[in-house]
């Protein structure tokens, strides 16, 4: 017989949950109020400077708290929060629709600094991840190598002190305002393709890196074609040991999609857009549209459901692997549902995604984007067919096709 799981709060969680929310309507600039959580990134890659300077008092307010990266230790200026805490924190910050700071750096390079890194590279970049002093972006696919990582053919051969990089990185998020890129490249052609590979930190600055921007569909440079020709980095820059990248990398990935956070992102569009639909049909709102609400609604509590899971895995110090797939592929399926739903009750002008300056477009164009976005959350971070052979493959215990 199953047992019962309790879902709701703890008497400690209620507690934290009550000051992180007071704290966050005291201390969130009037500016950002409304911002949709979209934060530096949205900001710096769509090219808006609107708000700079709220965004950045936001987080140093953020900073001060140790919440930035709430549940780093506190000497690398974390509030070393139980992981079930800096939920919460999430869930909080994303309810008051307030900007968070996370992205390449801190959610993906800086884990895997503190687990692989040598000392130097903790004290010279961890900082500067923190504050967003440095940005990062993740130099991994190429064009022949997606679903398939391990056929990485850019080539890192030694030379000296250096190793000297020749080849392409493609859909490089952010790479043309990164200040750094963790590159994984091929430094034993001999070897079977998972053993021949080595992860580095490349400084994008380094003579030898040409970059040709891809436009999204939302009209953003958000990621980019990246050339290296003839780039030197330095031996030292290379985390973990030669040849041992794909384990580093692996590391990164497991970061990557350990998604808990899409239900709360999900939950406040959902709250976002049932306050608009009661707005935009005074009337009231029609059988068909109260149905496709509820039903998003029940999906987005599956989907707190399972990230709860994943959540409870982190806290008693196990890694989660097929079990954050299942976040990954349930989530971002449930992105596109929502944003056809989203669609339908918007109607045409859904379609508008001009922010504050198109009167015409609901919540300052979050629907339109959200709709174009979405298009991408199958395929970014892994696609639904990998998520589902690792699924069945590792969580079922089903034979490789
Ligand atoms: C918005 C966005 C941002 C991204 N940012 C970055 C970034 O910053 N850095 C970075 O390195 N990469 C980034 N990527 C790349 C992303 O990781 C790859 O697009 C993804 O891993 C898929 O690889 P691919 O595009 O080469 O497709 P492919 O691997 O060529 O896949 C093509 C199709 O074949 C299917 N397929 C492949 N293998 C299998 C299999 N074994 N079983 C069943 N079906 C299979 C796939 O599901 C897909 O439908 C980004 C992608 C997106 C969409």
């Amino acid at each position: 017989m199953l047992g019962s799981v309790n879902l709701r709060d703890t008497a400690e969680e209620s507690a934290f949950r009550a000051e992180a929310r007071a704290w966050i309507g005291t201390n969130l600039p009037a500016a950002l109020q409304g911002d949709g959580g979209e934060g530096e990134w949205g900001q710096l890659s769509s090219g808006h400077d609107r708000d700079k300077e709220a965004l950045a008092e936001w987080r140093r307010r953020l900073q001060t708290r140790g919440w930035v990266a709430p549940a780093w230790p506190r000497q690398l200026g974390g509030a070393q929060l139980p992981v079930m805490q800096q939920f919460i924190l999430k869930e909080e910050l994303a309810r008051a629709r307030a900007p968070r700071f996370g992205g390449v750096g801190i959610g993906w390079v800086a884990p895997t600094l503190m687990q692989y890194g040598a000392g130097w590279m903790k004290e010279r970049f961890i900082e500067n991840i923190l504050s967003g002093a440095e940005r990062w972006c993740q130099g991994f696919s190429e064009p022949g190598a997606g679903s398939d990582l391990a056929s990485v053919q850019t080539r890192a051969a030694r030379d000296g002190d250096d190793y000297v990089v020749n080849g392409q990185k493609i859909w490089t998020s952010g790479a043309h305002i990164a200040d750094w890129m963790i590159l994984l490249a091929r430094t034993d052609p001999a070897a079977p393709k998972h053993k021949g590979l080595s992860y580095f930190l490349l400084d994008m600055k380094t003579p030898g890196i040409s970059l040709s921007p891809l436009i999204n569909m939302v009209g953003n440079p958000g990621f980019n074609q990246v050339f290296f020709e003839d780039v030197r980095v330095p031996a030292r820059n290379m985390v973990g040991d030669e040849n041992r990248g794909w384990y580093v990398a692996a590391h990164t990935l497991d970061n990557e999609r350990s998604l808990v956070d899409l239900c709360v992102e999900y939950r406040a569009i959902l709250m976002e857009l049932i306050a608009w639909a009661q707005h935009a049909q005074p009337a009231g709102l029609t059988a068909e549209a109260r149905h496709a609400i509820v039903e998003m609604l029940i999906q987005v509590e599956v989907t707190r459901a399972l990230s709860l899971r994943v959540v409870s895995m982190q806290a008693s110090g196990k890694t989660p692997n097929y079990e954050a797939s299942i976040v990954k592929l349930f989530a971002s399926e449930l992105e596109q549902r929502m944003a056809t739903a989203a669609f339908h009750l918007g109607g045409l002008f859904a379609q508008l995604t001009g922010r504050g300056q198109d009167r015409w477009a609901p919540l300052m164009g979050r629907l339109g984007r959200f709709q174009l976005h979405s298009v991408a959350a199958t395929i970014g971070g892994g696609t639904s067919e990998v998520q589902r052979n690792i699924v069945a493959t590792r969580g079922l215990g089903m034979p490789r096709g």
